[in-house]
C-alpha cells in the first residue's frame, strides 16, 4: 500500500494528525477506517474518502479498516458489498486482515445499550414517529419531553428486552438516549438510539428485529476498532456532540476522534447513491457501470484508470468546506496518465471513402509509424497504405471557409506517416446527393520519413481500406445537461439526450483488431479509447474515454 503515498501535500487533517503524534494523542498511533454503507456502488466522491482513510494510514505507518456500516439491513444487499471491495481494491487499496462489519458489533452494542439503561441515560420511548418530531422542537423552539421519558430503570430493561424478543410491532417504540430536549444542537435532544424493524439482514439473518442507529453505531464501532481518526464529511459536524456523548456514556475505553472534511462535488454530476440507483432503476443508463456513471465501476468501465483517480484525488485536496469541482480536471488527470502510455493509432470514426487513381490497384507498401512521439522507447509499428483508404468525413469540405487546412476540391492535405493527396472530384449520390467518395492523386515523392520537402498545412489521418477492421465506438458526453442536476427540481429532467452516440462502421487500423478488452489507445486526434467488455472477437467495442481539447489546462493557463 505504501507504494503510492497519495495525499502527500499537506492539508488541515495532517496537521491534527501530526499535532496528535506530538502529544500523544492515540499513543501515538493513526488507524482510520473507510465506512461504506452497502447500498449502492461506490462513486468518485467515495473514491476521496478511500484515497483520504488509506492515504493518511499509509503516510503515518498506520493502518486502515474497511468497515461496512450495515445497520439498515432494508436497503442492503450483498451485491454491494461485493462490488464495493472490488472497487477499493481496484483503486490501489489493501484493508489486510481488517475488513469489518457494523453487524459484528450487534451484541456488544446491545449490551452498551442495556448499560445505558441502567445509568439512567437512556429509555424506552412508545411515542410514534410523527410524535417524536412534533415534540423535538425546531432551531428556534425546544423541544418538550416525552411523556415516557422518565420509566424506571426496571421497566426500561423490561421493554427494551422485549423489543429485541420480538414483542412489539415494527415502528412502535423505539431507544432514545436521554440526553437534553433543550440542547440548541437538535441532535442532542434525546436521539432514537435502536427501532424494531423485521427484516432480514444480508449477514444476520433474522437474529435481530432492533437495529441501532447510525449515530449511535458508528462512534461505537470506531471504538471497537481502535480507531483513531474517524474521517466523515462535512454534514456530519453537528453530530460530533452525539459521537463524543456515545463514547463517554459507556466510559468507552477507546476514543477515537471525529474530523470533518468538505465532500467532493463535481459539475454535471449527481453523488448521491440514492439518486444513482434510481438512474439505474429507472433505466435511465445501462447499469451501474455504465460509462457514463459517476461510480467507480462505471468510470473503471469508461476506461479511467486507479492512477487517475487517485491523482485526481491529490490534486482536489481537502479541506473544510464544501465546493464543487470541474469534471474537466478528472479528464486532465486522465488525459496526463495516458500520455505517454498510451499507444497512439490510427481509427477513422466517420469513415469517408478515398480512392488514390494514381495509385497502381492491387499495390500496397508498408510505412512506419510511431507508437508514442511523447515515449520514444514505446517504438513504432508497420501501417499498410494502398489505392482506397478511409478519412474523417469532417476532414473533407466541398465548400471550405478560409483557414480550412484539410482536404477540399482542389486542394492538398498529408495523410499522417503516408503521402500528400489532392482532391480531384467528388463523388455523390445521385438520388440524395450525399457525398459518397473522393476521387484523389498522391504525389509519390512526398511519402513521409523520405526526406521530401514538400509542406501543406494540414495533416489528417487514414486507414487503408483493406487493410483496416470494423468497429463500433461510443462517445460519452455528460450525463446531464447542466453543472449543478442536483437543485431542487427533479434531476430527470436534466438528463443529457445525448449522452451517448454510437458509431457502428468506424474503421480502425489492422494492427488494433487483435486488441484485448481492457486496453487503451490514443486514437490519433480523437481521443482516448478503451476496449470495452461488450467486445467480441473481430467485432470490437471502443469507449471514448476523453476527447484530446484540455479544457482544464487551457483554463489554467488563460
Ligand atoms: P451518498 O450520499 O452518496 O449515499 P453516503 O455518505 O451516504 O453517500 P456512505 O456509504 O455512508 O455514503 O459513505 C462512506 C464514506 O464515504 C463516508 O465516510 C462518507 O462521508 C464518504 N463520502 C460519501 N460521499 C462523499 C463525497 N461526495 N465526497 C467525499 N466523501 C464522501
Ligand atoms: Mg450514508
Amino acid at each position: 500500500m505504501a507504494e503510492h503515498d497519495s495525499f502527500t501535500g499537506s492539508n488541515f487533517i495532517q496537521n491534527i494528525i501530526e499535532e496528535d503524534a506530538r502529544t500523544g494523542k492515540h499513543g501515538g498511533r493513526v488507524h482510520t477506517r473507510f465506512p461504506p454503507e452497502p447500498n449502492g456502488y461506490l462513486h468518485i466522491g467515495h473514491a476521496k474518502s478511500i484515497c483520504l482513510n488509506f492515504g493518511l494510514a499509509a503516510k503515518y505507518g498506520g493502518k486502515c479498516n474497511l468497515r461496512f456500516d450495515d445497520t439498515n439491513p432494508s436497503k442492503e444487499e450483498v451485491e454491494y458489498v461485493e462490488s464495493i471491495q472490488e472497487d477499493v481494491r481496484w483503486l490501489g487499496f489493501d484493508w489486510e486482515a481488517r475488513l469489518f462489519y457494523a453487524s459484528d458489533y450487534f451484541g456488544e452494542l446491545y449490551a452498551f445499550a442495556v448499560q445505558l439503561i441502567k445509568s439512567g441515560k437512556a429509555y424506552v420511548d412508545d411515542l410514534s414517529a410523527q410524535e417524536i418530531k412534533e415534540y423535538r422542537g425546531t432551531l428556534t423552539e425546544p423541544g418538550k419531553e416525552s411523556p415516557y421519558r422518565n420509566r424506571t430503570v426496571a421497566e426500561n430493561l423490561d421493554l427494551f428486552e422485549r423489543m429485541k424478543n420480538g414483542e412489539f410491532p415494527d415502528g412502535s417504540r423505539v431507544l432514545r438516549a436521554k440526553i437534553d430536549m433543550a440542547s440548541p444542537n437538535l441532535n442532542m435532544r434525546d436521539p432514537v438510539l435502536y427501532r424494531i424493524l423485521r427484516s432480514t439482514h444480508h449477514r444476520t439473518g433474522d437474529t435481530w428485529c432492533i437495529y441501532p442507529m447510525y449515530d449511535y453505531a458508528h462512534p461505537l464501532s470506531d471504538a471497537a476498532e481502535g480507531i483513531t481518526h474517524s474521517i466523515c464529511t462535512l454534514e456530519f459536524e453537528a453530530h460530533r456532540p452525539l459521537y463524543d456523548w456515545c463514547l463517554e456514556a459507556v466510559d468507552h475505553k477507546n476514543r477515537p476522534q471525529q474530523i470533518e472534511f468538505a465532500r467532493l462535488g463535481l459539475t454535471y454530476t449527481l453523488m448521491s447513491k440514492r439518486k444513482l440507483r434510481a438512474l439505474v432503476e429507472n433505466g435511465y443508463v445501462r447499469g451501474w457501470d455504465d460509462p457514463r456513471m459517476p461510480t467507480i465501476s462505471g468510470l473503471r468501465r469508461r476506461g479511467y484508470t486507479p492512477e487517475a483517480i487517485r491523482d485526481f484525488c491529490d490534486r482536489i485536496g481537502v479541506a473544510k468546506s464544501n465546493s464543487v469541482v470541474d469534471f474537466s480536471l478528472l479528464e486532465h488527470c486522465i488525459r496526463e496518465d495516458q500520455n505517454a502510455r498510451a499507444p497512439r493509432v490510427m481509427a477513422v470514426l466517420r469513415p469517408l471513402k478515398v480512392v488514390i487513381e494514381n495509385y497502381p490497384e492491387g499495390q500496397a507498401e508498408e510505412l512506419e509509424a510511431e507508437n508514442n512521439p511523447e515515449n520514444p522507447a514505446m517504438g513504432s509499428r508497420k501501417m499498410r497504405f494502398a489505392r482506397e483508404v478511409f478519412i474523417e468525413q469532417d476532414d473533407f469540405m466541398e465548400d471550405p471557409p478560409k483557414k480550412f487546412f484539410r482536404l477540399a476540391p482542389g486542394q492538398e492535405v498529408r495523410l499522417k506517416n503516408a503521402y500528400i493527396i489532392k482532391c480531384e472530384q467528388v463523388v455523390k449520390d445521385e438520388r440524395t446527393g450525399e457525398i459518397v467518395e473522393l476521387r484523389c492523386t498522391y504525389d509519390p515523392d512526398t511519402r513521409s520519413g523520405s526526406g521530401s520537402s514538400r509542406k501543406v498545412k494540414g495533416t489528417i489521418h487514414w486507414v487503408a481500406a483493406e487493410y483496416s477492421a470494423k468497429a463500433e465506438v461510443r462517445l460519452y458526453d455528460h450525463l446531464f445537461t447542466v453543472e449543478d442536476p442536483d437543485t431542487g427540481e427533479d434531476y430527470k429532467t436534466y438528463l443529457n439526450p445525448r449522452s451517448l452516440e454510437v458509431l457502428s462502421g468506424c474503421r480502425i487500423e489492422l494492427g488494433l483488431a487483435s486488441a484485448a478488452i481492457g486496453e487503451r489507445f490514443q486514437f490519433l486526434r480523437n481521443g482516448y479509447f478503451y476496449v470495452d467488455s461488450d467486445s467480441a472477437p473481430g467485432q470490437l467495442v471502443f469507449n471514448r474515454i476523453v476527447a484530446l481539447r484540455d479544457s482544464w489546462a487551457k483554463a489554467q493557463k488563460g
